[in-house]
Formats: structure tokens, sequence, C-alpha cells
């Protein structure tokens, strides 16, 4: 088991119950939907997952280790482990494709010779061959969104997790970074995408999760989601 909740609640300072007694598992090499209207508390479930937020109660394993426990110097190991997707790509702008990927591969410290060999094979994967020096302003949505999934990988993450990945694209260019998203889950990748395209999600027949005011009120299997 890759991901274990165990009665997690979150209540912010402000006294708002964002997550309320939530208990899941997930495996390795799934692909999970999370679902639930604005405010359900996805964002806030994810941001646990790389301890950004810690919770008020329950326990959270990440790959049978507690990350309420997790002492302050494991952190940046945890957050290693993991590649993040964003709706607004965050990509840095006065940098090149290459240099965007290769950059988180060298925050890490790789070693130069890896980053070399890495991001081209990365960048090719996700289907940018060719557009290594272009700068983010000078992409498509579509394409901008593939230069922060190639980036989420170059670390080789055991999860992806994606936060509205397709939230800023059209329809046609969703549908292939969904493509891409489950090249990347069937190569192995444990991946976890939050969204509000319902359509998208119907279609995927895989796992999805619903939030609703903090609490799960479905865990459909593969396929079951509105079948
Ligand atoms: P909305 O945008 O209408 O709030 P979301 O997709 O964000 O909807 O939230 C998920 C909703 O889907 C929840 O209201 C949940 O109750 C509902 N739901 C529950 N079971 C199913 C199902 N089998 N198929 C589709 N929707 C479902
Ligand atoms: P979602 O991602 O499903 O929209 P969130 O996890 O962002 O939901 O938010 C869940 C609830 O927690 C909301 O009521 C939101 O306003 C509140 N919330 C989120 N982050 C904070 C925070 N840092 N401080 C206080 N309340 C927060």
């Amino acid at each position: 088991m890759l991901i274990q909740f165990y009665n997690v609640s979150k209540i912010y300072p402000n006294g708002v119950k964002a997550l309320d007694d939530v208990s899941l598992k997930i495996d390795r090499g799934e692909f999970v939907f999370l679902m639930g209207p604005s405010g359900a508390g996805k964002s806030t479930l994810i941001k646990m997952l790389f301890r950004e937020e810690k919770p008020t109660r329950g326990q959270i394993f990440i790959a049978s280790r507690s990350i309420v426990r997790m002492k302050r110097k494991e952190i940046p190991a945890l957050r290693r482990s993991m590649g993040i997707v964003f709706q607004d790509f965050k990509l840095l702008e006065n940098k090149t494709v290459y240099e965007n990927v290769a950059f988180a591969m060298e925050v890490v410290g790789a070693k130069p010779n890896d980053i070399k060999y890495r991001v081209p094979e990365l960048l090719k994967m996700v289907g940018l061959k060719g557009k290594e020096k272009c700068f983010p302003g000078e992409l498509s949505g579509g394409e901008q969104q593939r230069v922060g999934i190639a980036r989420a990988l170059a670390n080789q993450p055991m999860v992806l997790i994606a936060d509205e990945p397709t939230g800023n694209l059209d329809v046609d260019t969703s549908c292939e970074i969904m493509e891409l998203l489950y090249d990347i889950n069937r190569r192995g990748t444990t991946v976890i995408m939050a969204t509000h395209a319902r359509e998208l999600v119907r279609n995927a027949h895989k796992r999805v999760i619903i939030l609703e005011k903090g609490k799960v009120v479905g865990d459909y299997p593969n396929g079951e989601f509105l079948a």
C-alpha cells in the first residue's frame, strides 16, 4: 500500500474543518481521481501528502512511513519522492523548456551527466522534442503543461500529484494531457489527480474518490463511476 489515511481530520487555525475523519488507501500503480465541489477539501488532502499541512487528528502513511511523526529533516526526501503538476503550470518564464526540467534535477543535486541524459529523454516522452530552446511564453497551454509534467517526473517520483492539471486547457488539449498521464501511469507511476472535469473522469474508467464537506462520500473502483 502506497498511501494510507486513517481517520484524518484537519481543522485550520480559523476553525474551518477542511477534512473530517477521512480514511482511504491508495495502492502503488493506481490512477485515482479526486472530485468534489470547491471547498470540499481536495487541496488540503493533497497538501497532506507532501506535508505542507499536518493533520489535526489521524495518521497518514506514505510507503509505510508515518508523515505525522516524520522529522523536519526528512521532509525534503518525502517531497522529492513526489512530482507535482499545477493548474497554472508554474514554469520559470526566464528559463527554456530544457532548463526548466534540468533545474528540477539540479536543485536536488543530480549529476550533470544524469541531467544531460535524462532531460532529452523526458522531453521526448512528453512529446516536446524540438522545443528544448523555447521559452514557456512561446508555447501553447498544452505544451506548457507537458513541460510541467516532464519537470514533475524528472526525479522519478513514486507518485505524481496533479491538481486540476487541465483546468486552463480546452477540451481537445485536455484529452491529450490525459493520454499522457495514462501513459505515465501505465509505465508504473501512481497518479492522483484532483479535477472538476466530470466528462473527462466519466470517460477515464479509473478509480474516483468524491469528497464533500471534508468527507469521503464516494469511492468508485475503476470503471464504476457513472457506469
Ligand atoms: P459539482 O460540480 O456538481 O459539485 P463534482 O463533480 O464537483 O460536482 O462533485 C462530485 C459529485 O458527484 C458529488 O455531488 C457526488 O455526490 C456526485 N456523485 C455521487 N455518486 C456519483 C456517481 N456514481 N456518478 C456521478 N456523480 C456522482
Ligand atoms: P478544495 O481543494 O476541494 O477546493 P480546500 O482543501 O482548498 O478544498 O478547502 C477546504 C476548506 O478549507 C475550505 O473551506 C477552505 O476555505 C478551507 N481552507 C483551505 N485552506 C485553508 C487555510 N490555509 N486556512 C484556513 N482555511 C483553509
